[in-house]
């Protein structure tokens, strides 16, 4: 979750050079001609960790500070560009890393705001700053003379004597520029200026459509009969929303953006679910009014054009140029190792679903449409969970001090104490100190657990202070959940989900706070997209642990430990369906990555929307999945992902399955090793999380497993065998 916020924070702050780091004093450039920022954000705050003093920012601080912070940045980007010295890595990139300390302070404080507790104005703020923000990046990022240091320092370094990370910092800080287009021809650039004009319209245009499909073309019927197993209320609102649509009488079923549909497990008329299922997938491809696909096969094609400009044979190798993944084979093959094993599981499933259908006096086989409705019965007589009475095992504080922190002290010696002279943005948040192994003070830790209107959904992780050496600065991290909030003087009960997700989030805190860097750009959760959810997954592993739950599991009332059975249902349960609910996803993802890998020539050649059919159709049909069982989480005609903006998530789908790879493998490996220990703790400390993203990642992995990651125990924590069970 921390990429969300993240990705927002460093758009908003900078690409290259800046960092949202609150860091010490500006260093003296030497030129006058810097301006002095004033308000809050021109310095450091003066609190222990140089934590944010919200007792003395107001909303008025914001733009000014914006606009200050900016000023001041552009100065100093200018004063390295003016010096008079022969560019070296010290007095440019260096300085370039230290620059943008007011604009970093006043970004992180303000889109932390905006997240979690945001206000009318903020967001008013946000819309009014964001694109002079956008405006600022490029204007350093694609600044000529800027680049000309920076490449005359690169093109010198294997002359110099660098540390490692002093290396990373430069290749990174080189190739973003060279990404964004620093070494173009004016001709070039141009070019690419006119491409990501035209991507932008055609992308918002294909945004535009895919929802005006969806949201304009609800499934009409006639009758009350057709709508069969759903509640009054459902019944109610399909009404209601016939006669808002000018079908007074009838009923309409508003569709949502997967191909599957929430309401179709509940239809018991299957003519129904078909007609509902069949409006899904065919909602944009010319079937009905709505057709997308001469929109994406534009989209499609530019990139492919533009990556071809940078010298790339396809849009999938520009996108994931820091990804660890690198290259779309890459992603590729791994996608495709596990199609033998979820095609297999898929039918496996699909002859239980047909012997369930046949029980209940059906003469057909599943159909999509059907999948759901007969998966979900399974799965309530096989695992009947009652997630309120398992809820009762876990109190909110208990799950965070004698469960997630405890697991914390046990693999890595950490050890928390509560504070309450810190001030806090919201009375519901709570503050920790973070004592390391030997004692000494780690960071600090603020903890945001309640939903509430001024709160986006979700959950997620991020920096007040970065790490950094460079600025002899100590973590301050932040997890935000969405936990709904008990009545006043009930205690506080949550469900396994957020437990899940509480250790999930602090594990993106742990990456953060055993962060070890000199540069913060390279500290911590600074990593890459397929990359920063795996130490996150990894944490979620301790939750179910034994020895962990035992220590944090009791039931609220009576103390007793939770029964043992709740946990192994679970267990089976999170492998259940698996064909369908990971295949829907996986095939998602192929198809992302097959349109994001076609070579300039082929985009070009798909210049018909039956030839957009058919590429979409051979994609997944070559890999082997039983996709007319299973199809695509969405299709590409309704892919927003991957063409509603002119990049996106787009060669990047796959990201989520990379990283529960790499997360399974690890798990195993601390199984394989004794579990919870400090050496296993220490270990992976050492190798991974204390590493940020000063490394090649495969190499990460390797020194922590000792070999590259394996894709088999994601396979088997999902329950995709070959061979039926
Ligand atoms: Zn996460």
């Amino acid at each position: 979750m921390k990429a969300h916020i993240l990705a927002t924070v460093a758009a908003a702050a900078l690409l290259a050079g800046c960092t949202t780091t609150p860091g010490g004093e500006v260093e003296t450039m030497a030129q006058a001609s810097i301006p002095e920022g004033t308000g809050y954000f021109a310095s450091d705050s003066t609190l222990p960790f140089k934590a944010p003093d919200f007792t003395k920012i107001s909303e008025d601080d914001y733009v000014p500070a914006f606009e200050q912070g900016m000023a001041i940045h552009s100065a100093e980007i200018q004063a390295i560009i003016d010096n008079p010295e022969a560019p070296t890595f010290e007095n440019t990139i260096v300085a370039l890393e230290k620059s943008g300390q007011m604009l970093g302070r006043v970004a992180t404080v303000f889109f932390a705001l905006t997240g979690s507790n945001t206000t009318d104005r903020l967001d008013a703020i946000n819309t009014e700053i964001s694109p002079k923000l956008t405006a600022h990046g490029d204007s350093i990022t694609l600044n000529p003379a800027l680049f000309a240091r920076v490449k005359a320092v690169y093109d010198n370094r294997a002359a110099m004597s660098m540390t490692r990370e002093d290396a990373k910092l430069l290749e990174d800080t080189y190739e973003g520029m060279v990404h964004a287009g620093a070494l173009l021809t004016d001709a070039q650039r141009e070019r690419v200026k006119a491409i990501n004009t035209e991507l932008s319209e055609v992308t918002t245009e294909f945004g535009l459509a895919a929802r005006s499909a969806m949201a304009d073309q609800p499934l009409i019927v006639d009758t009350k009969a057709e709508l069969a197993g759903l509640s009054d209320a459902d019944i109610k609102a399909a009404a209601d929303l016939a006669t808002e649509k000018g079908h007074p009488g009838k009923f309409a079923i508003a569709l949502q953006n997967t191909t599957q549909q929430p309401l179709l497990p509940t239809l018991t008329n299957r003519a129904t679910r078909e007609k509902l299922f069949q409006l899904s997938f065919h909602r944009a491809d010319g079937q009905r009014a709505k057709d997308t696909r001469m929109m994406l096969a534009k989209i499609a094609k530019l990139r492919a054009e533009k990556a071809a400009l940078f010298g790339e044979p396809d849009w999938a190798t520009y996108a994931m140029w820091d990804r660890m993944a690198e290259k779309p084979k890459t992603a590729l093959d791994f996608m495709e190792q596990m199609v033998p094993a979820l095609a297999a599981t898929q039918r496996r499933e699909a002859e239980v679903l047909n012997a369930a259908i046949k029980k209940d006096g059906g003469n057909y086989t599943v159909k999509p449409w059907d999948w759901y409705r007969y998966a979900n019965k399974v799965k309530a007589e096989r695992y009947s969970l009652d997630e309120d009475a398992m809820s009762e095992y876990f109190q909110m504080d208990k799950v965070l001090e004698d469960g997630v922190f405890y697991a914390a002290g046990k693999l890595y010696g950490l050890r928390f104490e509560r504070r309450t002279d810190l001030p806090v943005y919201h009375p519901d948040v709570w503050t920790y100190t973070v004592f390391d192994r030997d004692g000494s003070e780690l960071g600090v830790f603020y903890f945001d657990p309640f939903q509430r209107p001024s709160k986006r959904g979700g959950a997620w992780m991020s920096n007040f202070v970065d790490q950094s050496k460079l600025w002899n600065n100590k973590p301050v991290i932040y997890n935000v959940l969405n936990i709904p909030k008990a009545p006043e003087g009930e205690v506080q009960l949550v469900s396994f989900d957020n437990v899940n997700t509480m250790f999930h989030e602090f594990g993106h805190a742990l990456h953060g706070f055993f962060a070890n860097q000199m540069y913060p750009s390279l500290s911590g959760t600074a990593t890459a997209r397929d990359f920063v959810e795996y130490p996150s997954q990894v944490n979620e592993v301790w939750a179910t642990y034994p020895e962990v739950l035992a220590n944090y599991a009791k039931h609220y009332k009576t103390g007793a430990p939770i029964p043992q059975s709740m946990i192994d249902k679970i267990e089976e349960a999170s492998k259940f369906n698996q064909g369908y609910d990971f295949g829907e996803v996986v095939a998602a993802a192929l198809l992302d990555m097959k349109w994001s890998a076609l070579s300039p020539a082929e985009a070009a050649a798909i210049d018909t929307p039956e030839k957009v059919d058919a590429f979409e159709r051979k994609s997944l049909e070559d890999l082997g999945l039983e996709i007319d069982l299973v199809p695509p989480r969405y299709r590409s005609t309704y892919f927003n992902h991957i063409f509603s903006s002119p990049s996106g998530y787009s060669a990047g789908y796959y990201s989520y399955l990379w990283t529960e790879m790499l997360d399974r493998d690890s798990r195993k490996w601390f199984m394989d090793n004794g579990g919870l220990t400090r050496a296993n703790g220490d270990h992976y400390r050492a190798t991974v999380i204390s590493q940020g993203g000063t490394m090649d990642y495969f190499e990460m992995f390797r020194n922590f497993a000792g070999r590259n990651p394996d894709v088999t125990p994601m396979l088997e924590a999902r329950g995709l065998v070959t061979e039926p069970k």
